[in-house]
């Protein structure tokens, strides 16, 4: 395992030089004005990576104020959807030229796999700016022929202000999928990243300027939760908040919206979701897709399928044959182009994942792989499954957002149903069956925004994604994503001595 937090290699892999550690207010780079900063760490070796500015309500105040002005006085929300779209493709350009360094920056400031980073999430990053660069002329409104002598339209106007807060297990993802529709729906906006992961972020302001996205456009405030966060969330000149992260902060920042000016909120929550193998599946593909479900991006996913129930006649050969194929998943640096699974992102995460899996051991659960830390120094955890889970278990209900799987068995398809959704969460689901009535049953029963049937994890800027029940509402991606920051104007008008309308 490297040890090299901030120095030059890793793996012999040469890291990137941080450039970017300062607010981006009104396309400038500033300290905050307390003159505070938070550290971000390496979860390689929980070392400190660099500090970056740590913003709060003032800094927020000014990155709202150049967003307002640039929204109300700006040519940005005024130029044609064309425009808007051909600096919006230009971004991507910039964004696929620093494709490399943008990568190393995102695996050493969350511990995700810098192979993968490289091709899933960077990639989307620019795919995304370039699908909704692609809708921005694509917008139109309706005629409405109304009674009497009268005709209406609607207008498609951008919603204003938008404040976006994203969490740290896809930080770059994250970002796109929310500042893509807002920048094409000709919003202005301000962006605070997660305190773990605010790398890439600042990458990005930089590269907006860059593609010639004008000043106070996209502003970018490092900074906490509880004090930038929250600054936006009750702020009375930000019109919208899209928001994605714990059930727990979105009801804070819906608490905020309703007590402040009633912001328009999206919400993108956690999840709890369900993968339900049947007697009919190929054993080999349904381990395969269980291991994807759990533990990609080490488990820290939020439509991660971590509630794995298999059909009774295939449920002890599904056990031997998931046991057996995590001897050969390696766990270790995220430089490796070898290795499975990177450290999980802080010191808070490994210690709250631990603590459930303690839990499950006190609870009575038994551990068939894993459940302990597996490093000397950073943030690495076994890859843990757990049969002989019963449903309310802690362990089956909560979001562990970690490599946690429970293990458990059903007999009928009735039973699979009420199992999958006996969650409080929505947000996805996995089914694994040879049998097309089986599939189509279990899709159209189970209360959740993305099924997938024979796979996991499979996502598109084209697929609308989002939560129902407690894991939200509001999609990204997909043109839904930018209904989101769009309102609807009609106007109507009379029309005098028209008899043959
Ligand atoms: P989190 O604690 O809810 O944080 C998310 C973001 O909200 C961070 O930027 C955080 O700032 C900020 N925040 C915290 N307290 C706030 C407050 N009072 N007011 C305004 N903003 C506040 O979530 P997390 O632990 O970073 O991320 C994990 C959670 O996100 C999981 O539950 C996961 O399921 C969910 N998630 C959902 C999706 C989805 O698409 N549905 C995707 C990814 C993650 P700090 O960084 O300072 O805490
Ligand atoms: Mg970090």
């Amino acid at each position: 395992m490297a040890s090299n937090s901030n120095g030059s290699s890793a793996n012999g892999f040469k890291l990137p030089e941080i450039k970017f550690t300062k607010l981006f207010i009104n396309g400038r780079f500033s300290d905050a004005i307390s003159g505070n900063t938070l550290e971000t760490r390496d979860p390689r070796t929980g070392n400190v990576i660099t500090s970056v500015a740590a913003g709060d309500k003032e800094d927020v105040n000014l990155a709202v104020k150049a967003a307002r002005e640039a929204f109300d006085h700006g040519k940005w929300p005024r130029m044609s959807g064309y425009e808007r779209g051909r600096i919006m493709t230009r971004f991507a350009d910039l964004i696929e030229q620093n494709v490399d360094e943008l990568a190393a920056l995102e695996s050493l400031d969350a511990g995700k796999l810098f192979f993968l980073t490289k091709i899933v999430d960077i990639k989307a990053s620019a795919d995304a700016l370039r699908y909704f660069a692609g809708a921005a002329d694509k917008v139109h409104g309706e005629t409405v022929k109304i009674a009497g002598e009268f005709q209406g339209y609607t207008l498609r106007e951008p919603i204003g202000v938008v404040g976006h807060i994203i969490p740290w297990n896809f930080p770059s993802i994250m970002f796109f999928s929310k500042v893509s529709p807002a920048l094409a729906a000709g919003c202005t906006m301000v962006v605070k990243p997660a305190e773990q992961t605010p790398l890439t972020a600042l990458f990005y302001a930089h590269l907006a300027k860059q593609a010639g996205i004008p000043d106070g456009v996209l502003n970018v405030v490092t900074g906490f939760g509880s004090t930038a966060g929250a600054a936006i969330a009750s702020h009375m000149d930000v019109d919208k908040v899209s928001f994605t992260g714990s059930t727990a902060v979105g009801r804070l920042i819906m608490e905020a919206a309703a007590r402040s000016n009633l912001k328009a909120v999206s919400l993108e929550l956690g999840g709890k979701s369900p993968l339900i193998i049947f007697d009919d599946a190929d054993v080999d593909m349904a381990v395969d897709i269980a291991r994807t479900a759990t533990f990609f991006n080490k488990g820290e996913v939020c439509m991660a399928g971590s509630r794995v129930y298999v059909q009774e006649g295939i449920y002890d050969q599904f056990v031997k044959k998931i046991a057996e194929s995590m001897k050969n998943w390696k766990v270790g640096d995220p430089f490796d182009p070898h290795v499975h699974q990177g450290p999980q992102v802080d010191k808070k995460q490994y210690e709250k994942v631990l603590e459930y899996i303690e839990h499950g051991n006190r609870e009575g659960a038994t551990l068939l792989t894993g459940g302990k830390p597996c490093s000397e120094q950073g943030y690495y955890i076994e890859p843990t499954i757990f049969v002989d889970v019963k449903e309310d278990m802690l362990i089956a209900q909560d979001e562990i957002f970690g490599p946690v799987m429970s293990l458990m068995k059903f007999k009928t398809i009735e039973e699979a149903i009420e199992k999958a959704n006996n969650t409080k969460y929505g947000l996805a689901a996995g089914i694994v069956s040879k049998d097309l009535n089986i599939a189509n049953r279990m899709s159209r029963s189970i209360r959740a925004g993305t099924i997938w049937i024979n796979c996991y994890l499979v996502l598109d800027t084209d697929c609308p994604f989002g939560g129902y029940k407690m894991s939200g509402f509001g999609k990204d991606n997909s043109m839904h994503a930018l209904e989101k920051y769009f309102q609807t104007k009609t106007v109507v008008t009379p029309i005098y001595n028209s008899p043959w309308l």
